[in-house]
């Protein structure tokens, strides 16, 4: 080969180890613009779910969120707060919040408190809704932040409540004893032995009230606070028995007491707390005694429901609750006639704890009552919490 034909082949070798090279370089950096892009939209994508992510977390916030600009125009808000103040987004975005908030001067005092402001609000269904609005400032406007305080507050009314109830329980009970000590202590008064021993009966008896009063006290707190109820199989024929004892340990002359127990269930088995529930018998028993003069009848029961329920049933043909008053009944310290509640013993508590017990066991308490005829106060359990022997 001549020696330009060498060149000429060396020259072709170079031109094409050249041309490769340029094109692996393209090829590679194609890739890497490639890649890079890649890169970029899998970050975009990213951020956007992030987002995403953040906007849904500020939608179901339990807290409103109201983002405003310097004027105080709303710029965007989340349900929460949509439902508190009764702003529609798509119609009212871009007015000012201050139309929405319920005082005039409301909208600067949230501004310009460091604590927040409370708002009283009335909702759409009536109820009147408490909040508390706090400013964040953010950029130009900034963020006003409700917080649902409504719930507190209610909690908080119903401690003031029962301290107060509790309070005025005792008092009654303590200022009677207390005057009758004073009384048999006095050496100015000559009491003779016969009002001597009225005297101090009576101290007995307001002593007694003050201990069931403290005792119905510590069963509700436990109940309310304590673990879960036992789970054995309790006899239904041993917690009506007990009951009709304590019944007829308590019934007056002239009060009659009977047992009424279906076939089916004679054998039957609860689940449950034994002492539960033969303490939510003996205060259903106790009120049926207590609200029934002779002559007249209590009835203790079991029976099987519609559906396959089991009910444990205090009857009696006693005095009978007028309509209005039934739904309150189990409310703590609620009685119909607080005289006669306390003349006979009572604490205004019994009903509650019957209650208490019954939502532990799965099972509700029917009550069916008519004025002057009498009451029939029902236990009534789920099938799952039965069996027939
Ligand atoms: P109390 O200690 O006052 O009896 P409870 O919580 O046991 O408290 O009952 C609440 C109220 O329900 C009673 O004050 C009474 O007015 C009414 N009540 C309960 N049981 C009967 C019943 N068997 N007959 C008539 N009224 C009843």
């Amino acid at each position: 080969m001549s020696s330009w034909a060498w060149l000429a082949t060396a020259a072709a070798l170079a031109w094409g180890w050249w041309q490769r090279r340029r094109v692996g370089r393209l090829n590679a950096s194609l890739q890497e613009c490639t890649g890079a892009r890649g890169r970029a939209e899998r970050t975009a994508a990213e951020t956007a779910a992030r987002l995403q992510h953040a906007l849904t977390i500020l939608r179901h916030l339990p807290m409103g969120v109201v983002q405003v600009d310097e004027e105080g125009i709303i710029l965007w808000l989340n349900p929460a707060a949509e439902e508190w103040l009764a702003i529609d987004a798509l119609k009212h975005v871009g007015q000012p919040l201050a139309l929405f908030l319920p005082q005039p001067g409301d909208w600067s005092a949230i501004r310009n408190s460091s604590e927040g402001r409370v708002l009283q609000v009335r909702q759409a269904n009536g109820e009147e809704r408490s909040l508390c609005a706090r400013w964040w400032p953010l950029g130009e406007g900034g963020i006003v932040w409700l917080e649902d305080l409504t719930e507190r507050e209610r909690v908080a009314a119903m401690r003031r409540d029962f301290v107060a109830n509790v309070s005025h329980e005792l008092r009654t009970p303590l200022t009677l004893l207390i005057g009758a000590l004073e009384t048999l202590t006095d050496p100015e008064f000559v009491l003779n032995a016969e009002k001597r021993h009225e005297l101090l009966l009576r101290s007995e008896a307001e002593a007694r009230r003050m201990l069931r009063l403290v005792s119905d006290l510590l069963q509700l707190a436990e109940l309310e606070g304590g673990g879960k109820p036992e789970r054995v199989w309790v006899p239904v024929i041993d917690l009506v028995d007990e009951a009709i004892e304590i019944a007829v340990s308590l019934a007056p002359e002239g009060l009659e007491v009977e047992r009424s127990l279906q076939p089916e269930v004679a054998r039957a088995r609860l689940l449950g707390d034994a002492d539960e529930l033969a303490s939510a018998l003996r205060n259903l028993v106790s009120n049926a005694v207590r609200y029934t003069p002779p002559p007249g009848r209590v009835t203790v029961g079991a029976r099987v429901h519609e559906g396959g329920w089991l009910a444990l049933v205090v009857q009696d043909t006693g005095i009978g609750i007028a309509p209005e008053h039934l739904p309150r009944l189990t409310e703590r310290f609620y009685r119909v006639d607080r005289a006669r509640s306390r003349a006979s013993g009572g604490t205004g508590l019994g009903l509650a704890i019957v209650r208490h017990i019954a939502d532990r066991h799965e099972a509700r308490l029917a009550i069916e009552s008519r004025l002057g005829e009498g009451s029939s106060f029902a236990l009534v359990f789920p099938p799952g919490r039965w069996r027939a022997s």
